[in-house]
């Protein structure tokens, strides 16, 4: 709120009140270099491909320069924390640079690891080749699964040393820094409205949800007690879609915590997250939460209504009325039961609704508990099934299988047995083996991006060599096709890999 009047900045850590973010100055890095760039996103935001490789882009997305005219700031949030409230937290290593507009849409471009800020609590507002390259990587690799995300523009070498705690060996140790260039429409979230309610300043409160809805629910109409319950009802459908589809391609995020819930229902704050590889309901790829496993895939519907339920209450004061709300987080919950049936059914190519599909793929999933089964390889191979031969399926599907020699006889009837029931359902269907094929391939994805895949580009990162990070983001450009020169990476998880899991850091 208030500059300095020397205009150098305050970063100094502090709580700050009666404000949305604090003006801030990037760190200067030491000898910034361009790991890689999505040209495809710098074009959206009118940045051409020759933009990219100048010593100009370089400059403004390493923070070594402020782009002319602009004042950079951090965002004051506060949000719940596995289920505890945990007051102020902000823009702790995150720093705004600017807005774009181009061909008529809005983007927030913000530099993740560019230093301290007034919120950076006890860290050191930075950030690792490992973090920066995983979100880099996984947020592009969503945006191309379809699926709403944040978008990162680049990826880059500070030049600097960062000192972290390796969780495998308990060791400080220095690795290098990197800073990505995240982009959206904006970086709101939960924790936003949170922070303002907890403190009771209603003004501020009414000002950031009025902000919000003129700039990103523009349809919802002028700012009004009803158009705040509409606000709430568009957030809450945006969320669920969101969560139907990493429910479909078996993504975990690993870190819902209300302040890493976007107000666009956006997928936002990469850390720890994963993918299913073996389909299981409580699987985590988050170390810290292995007790309570509050942030497994099966939950992952669960959390998101809690986390609703907490911007509600955050709202709440400038409607004054609980019922309205509590009507939008019931509706929820119907409407989660419907989506997501709808949703397996596309995955099992099942255009038509019957009245026994949930039975059919309750009965799938205790089969593919059976033994470590490849949820992206099995639903993959599931759309070569023929009409008509039940016994074969079980071939068909067995590279999707960790344990080939599990699967005993017991396992193999139940298998047959569930084949039996989905080649009755298909029957009812009138689509051609073709057409149904090209449906559930349009929904099943070939190519995910495997924690093995990213700790291999890391590892090669590190000692200077961007090949593999190359091809692993021309890869996840095609999620959904079939890429014959990139068949290798339609594999399971190697054995080396199973216990090594993301980090965050
Ligand atoms: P996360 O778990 O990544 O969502 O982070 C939770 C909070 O910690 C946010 O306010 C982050 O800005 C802050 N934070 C995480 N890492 C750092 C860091 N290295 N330096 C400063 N703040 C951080
Ligand atoms: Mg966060
Ligand atoms: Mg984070």
């Amino acid at each position: 709120k208030e500059l300095p009047s020397d205009t150098s900045l305050d970063n100094t850590r502090r709580k700050v009140f009666n404000a949305m973010y604090s003006f801030v100055s990037p760190k200067v890095p030491k000898s910034p270099s361009l790991i890689h760039a999505s040209i495809e996103l710098a074009k959206d935001l009118g940045i051409s491909e020759k933009d990219v490789n100048s010593q100009e882009f370089l400059d403004i997305f390493s923070g070594a320069k402020v782009y002319q005219n602009t004042k950079p700031y951090a965002m004051a949030y506060a949000g719940h924390q596995f289920g505890h409230w945990a007051g102020q937290l902000g823009d702790g290593r995150a720093i705004n640079l600017f807005e774009v507009v181009h061909n008529h849409n809005r983007w927030a471009l913000q530099l993740k690891g560019a230093g301290e800020t007034p919120y950076s609590r006890q860290g050191d507002g930075l950030a690792v080749l490992r973090s920066s390259l995983r979100e880099y990587l996984c947020s592009e690799a969503m945006h191309h699964l379809g699926i709403p995300t944040t978008r990162a523009l680049s990826l880059m070498f500070s030049g600097d040393d960062v000192l972290r705690d390796m969780l495998y060996n308990g060791n400080a140790a220095y690795e290098k820094g990197a800073i990505v260039c995240r982009v959206s429409p904006t970086f709101i979230r939960f924790g936003n409205f949170e922070l303002f309610a907890a403190r009771n300043d209603i003004d501020n409160l009414k000002k950031l949800t009025d902000y919000t809805i003129t700039y990103f629910y523009p349809e919802l109409g002028k700012p009004s007690k009803e158009t705040y319950i509409k606000f709430f009802k568009a957030v809450t459908d945006k969320t669920l879609s969101m969560i139907i589809d990493w429910q479909r391609v078996g993504f975990v995020h690993g870190v819902m915590n209300t302040d890493n819930m976007s107000i666009l229902g956006l997928t936002i704050d990469y850390g720890p997250y994963g993918w299913l590889e073996g389909f299981d309901f409580g699987w985590t790829p988050n170390t810290t939460d292995s007790e309570h496993k509050r942030y497994r895939y099966g939950n992952q519907p669960n959390i998101a209504l809690w986390n609703l339920l907490q911007l509600a209450n955050a709202l709440y004061p400038m409607v004054e009325e609980s019922e309205p709300f509590e009507s939008i987080l019931n509706q929820y919950q119907s409407d989660f039961e419907t989506q997501h049936l709808n949703m397996m059914r596309s995955k099992l190519g099942l255009d038509l609704k019957d009245g026994d599909d949930a039975k059919l793929i309750e009965a799938l999933e205790d089969c593919l508990l059976l033994s470590e089964t490849d949820m992206t390889i099995f639903f993959r191979l599931l759309s070569t099934y023929k009409i008509g031969r039940p016994k074969n399926g079980i071939k068909m599907i067995t590279k999707a299988f960790y344990k080939p020699n599990q699967i005993k006889e017991d396992i193999e009837d139940k298998w047959n047995q569930w084949f039996k029931i989905y080649d009755e359902r298909l029957q009812l269907e009138e689509l051609s083996t073709e057409t149904r094929q090209t449906k559930m391939n349009s929904v099943n994805p070939k190519y995910v991006l495997r924690n093995y895949m990213a700790q291999l580009a890391i590892d090669d990162a590190n000692q200077g060599n961007y090949n593999l990070l190359n091809e692993l983001f021309e890869l996840l450009k095609k999620p959904y096709n079939e890429q014959p020169e990139y068949e290798k990476w339609f594999s399971k998880r190697p054995e080396w890999a199973r216990h090594k899991v993301g980090c965050s850091m």
